[in-house]
């Protein structure tokens, strides 16, 4: 199916990967992405697709849409890079890049040159048919940036019909695995400096608040749901000097439940916690919100959709230089027994499991709530890498990943491209998410919270 409309991904692949290779370069943090976003830009504006910029009022997101009318389909894209994983790419050892602190280490580069070579292919099959649109969201910050739910609470994409997204991963299947609400919160301890050793009595310690804030936030974890999580760092000690009492203590949490209403409760329960620790040290605490995540809605037509279109197009085979790097690479990785005895990338396209819990967040959650939304998992990348380490930043433009990428842009264009050629598939897919997204969206990040963009450099 689709022959023609996935020969212009086959025509396009060096230019896909090229993309991607300049935003790997790149490597922009979040909120910072200036050159990744204008370079996708760019190229979609060559093709004809009318670009949206500074939308939802951060300068790094934008849209881009081709065709015009119902159905309006969408394909998100990511390029935001990580600090802390400088790396050379094609070697299998960690050796930092001259000229950079970050790197790609969750391929989101790839994620950018995939969605633009599917929304290449979705405007051959626009320009065959004269029907429908797409629309290309550019979403900056999905670091931890929660770019996508300051988007989604100016109702960027409440009018697509549906979504197909994609993100590297060691496996080609349709996701089905739901996510974790969260919220982060910092909490801030105010007290009072004073002589550690000369009068002790006269000082009020905020780190002994943090401390006290830790313990009990360690004993909550008996009593709460199993799936929840609270996870803490301490961002500001105090100062280093420990005969002073430390009149300042900051130290943020990050909360997560299965829904927002679940997070909201577990955080009451833990800005008690941090109201006591204030109350047992005589300091002054204060709570502030960074970002929150909703929980992920999954719509089975789009999944069995997706598995459809995608086991009919040829996963890539590595050749033998492939095999030898991953083979290489994966000594370097802490593997279980099973997957040492695993391929080294993946095989097949599997049929999308049951649902399991899985402990993590994403900012892709908040579109699911405003519009039928799938993410397809890619195998990019050699299987049992970790997440966010310099084995999948020295991947990233391997030309393994550079095939699975034109993979993506095939199967995520053949997925858009059946449910925009069968209205009846996308009644049921629309119906499907009606009945998950019970109450409608209530953007879990308070109105007056800001993205937090850098000034720029
Ligand atoms: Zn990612």
């Amino acid at each position: 199916m689709y022959e023609k409309e996935l020969a212009v991904v086959d025509r396009n692949a060096a230019r896909i990967n090229s993309i991607s290779d300049k935003i790997w370069d790149l490597a922009e943090l979040p909120y910072c992405e200036y050159e990744s976003s204008a370079l996708l830009q760019s190229e979609l504006e060559k093709e004809g697709f009318k670009i949206t910029r500074n939308v939802a009022d951060i300068p790094t997101a934008f849209t881009a849409t081709y065709g015009s009318g119902s159905p309006k389909m969408g394909i998100l894209a990511e390029f935001d890079a990580l600090p802390d994983l400088s790396q050379e790419a094609n070697v299998t050892e960690p050796r930092p890049r001259a000229g950079t602190n970050n790197g790609h280490g969750c391929g989101h580069h790839l994620f950018a040159g995939g969605s633009f070579g599917a929304a290449l292919a979705v405007k051959a099959h626009i320009d065959a048919t004269g029907k429908g649109s797409v629309t290309l969201f550019g979403c900056p910050a999905e670091e931890g940036g929660a770019g996508k739910v300051f988007m989604a609470r100016k109702h960027v994409f409440n009018d697509t019909d549906a979504i197909v997204s994609w993100h590297p991963e060691k496996m080609y299947m349709p996701r089905t695995r739901p996510s974790l609400a969260n919220i982060m919160v910092d909490y801030a301890f105010k007290g009072l400096a004073a002589h550690a050793g000369g009068s002790p009595q006269k000082g009020r310690s905020a780190l002994d608040a943090v401390t006290l804030m830790n313990v009990g936030a360690n004993f909550l974890r008996e009593h709460m749901d199993l799936t929840s999580r609270i996870h803490y760092a301490v961002i500001d000690t105090g100062g280093e000097a420990p005969n002073i009492v430390q009149s300042h203590a900051k130290v943020r949490y990050l909360i997560r439940a299965v829904t927002s209403e679940d997070v909201r409760i577990l955080r009451e329960r833990v800005d008690r916690i941090a109201q006591g620790a204030a109350m047992m040290t005589d300091t002054e605490v204060t709570a502030t919100v960074l970002t929150a995540y909703s929980n992920l809605i999954t719509i089975p037509t789009l999944q069995q959709t997706a598995y459809e279109m995608m086991k009919d197009i040829p996963v890539p085979v590595p050749t033998e230089d492939e095999l030898a790097f991953g083979r290489a690479l994966r000594e370097t990785m802490p593997l279980t027994a099973e997957e040492k005895k695993d391929s080294v990338y993946a095989t097949e396209v599997l049929v999308p499991a049951p649902p399991k819990p899985h402990g993590g967040s994403t900012d892709t959650s908040d579109v699911s709530w405003n519009c039928p939304t799938l993410q397809l998992h890619i195998g990019t990348w050699v299987k049992g890498t970790p997440g966010h380490s310099w084995q999948m930043v020295a991947q990233g433009k391997s030309s393994y990943a550079h095939k699975a990428t034109v993979y993506a842009s095939k199967a995520v264009a053949a997925t858009i491209m059946r449910v925009m050629d069968e209205p009846e598939r996308l009644a049921k897919i629309k119906a499907e998410h009606a009945e998950r997204a019970v109450g409608g969206y209530v953007c879990p990040i308070p109105d007056d919270i800001q993205p937090p963009i850098p000034e720029r450099k």
